[in-house]
Parts: structure tokens; C-alpha cells; sequence
């Protein structure tokens, strides 16, 4: 079993975005949606969707532009849980920064919150947790949707 599950569907709306920036050597930032299931007594998340707003970016950093926050919070309304923040490092690799680290101990602090770090560049893609302090790998797989 995986820890995170993400919808193909969703997993490629992600990678369109990064790629697209990264076309202008930018970052970008976004957040998967979904839900908190278990099984046998072991939880796991399920990614569905992908949603994002106005960027504010560099080669090196992101966020969300002032002024995005009302299209992001319509975005996610009534659509689930945010369930992971994914964010690209264009040419750098996928890792956590020590800026990510603080990003998401005081963002996406709950037991279900996982950042997914995608390196369109070199192709690399991983998922982390943040676990009193400790920065993990968690293990994920990319499914279709049931139809
Ligand atoms: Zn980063």
C-alpha cells in the first residue's frame, strides 16, 4: 500500500502547469485535493484534483500572487480536503529546501498533508513528509481514475 494515491488526471494537470512554467524557467505552486481513506487499520490519501492560482515566481521560489486567494479558496470549496501542496524546482531536483521545511511545518502541519516536489526539467518527482522536524520520502503511485 501507498500513502498517497494521486489520480493520473490530476497528477497531469500539475505537470502541464510546472512544465509551463518552467518553459519560462519559473516555479510554480499548486494544491492537490482529496480525501483521507483506511484500510485495515492503515490510512492512506487519495489525490483527485489539482488546483491553482495567480503565481508569484522565480527561478529559485514561488507563492501564491496578493489577490489569488479568493480564486483559490472558490477553487477548493466543496472539492475536499487539500491533502498535499506540490510545488516545482525547475532544473534543481525534487527536494525539500529548508524554506519548504518551514513552508509547510506552518502551512500543512495536519497528519494528511504531503508536498509533493516535481523537477519537470530532469523528469524527477517526489512526495514528503514533515514529521517533528524530520523531512521523509513518502511512497506514492500515480492511478486512473476507476472508471
Ligand atoms: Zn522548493
Amino acid at each position: 500500500m501507498f500513502e498517497v494515491y494521486f489520480d493520473s488526471a490530476a497528477m497531469a494537470k500539475a505537470e502541464g502547469h510546472f512544465r509551463q512554467a518552467a518553459a519560462k524557467r519559473m516555479e510554480a505552486i499548486g494544491f492537490f485535493l482529496g480525501s483521507v481513506h483506511s484500510w485495515k487499520g492503515e490510512k492512506f490519501v487519495r489525490a483527485t484534483d489539482y488546483v491553482t492560482a495567480e503565481n508569484d515566481s522565480t527561478s529559485v521560489s514561488v507563492r501564491f500572487a496578493t489577490g489569488a486567494f479568493p480564486r483559490l479558496a472558490e477553487r477548493i470549496t466543496g472539492k475536499g480536503l487539500i491533502v498535499a501542496w506540490a510545488h516545482s524546482h525547475p532544473g534543481f531536483g525534487a527536494f525539500m529546501s529548508e524554506t519548504d521545511v518551514r513552508t509547510h511545518e506552518s502551512c500543512f502541519d495536519g497528519e494528511y498533508n504531503y508536498a509533493l516536489v516535481i523537477d519537470p526539467v530532469r523528469g524527477e518527482k517526489k512526495v514528503f513528509k514533515v514529521d517533528g522536524g524530520e523531512v521523509r520520502e513518502a511512497s506514492f503511485a500515480v492511478v486512473e481514475k476507476r472508471k
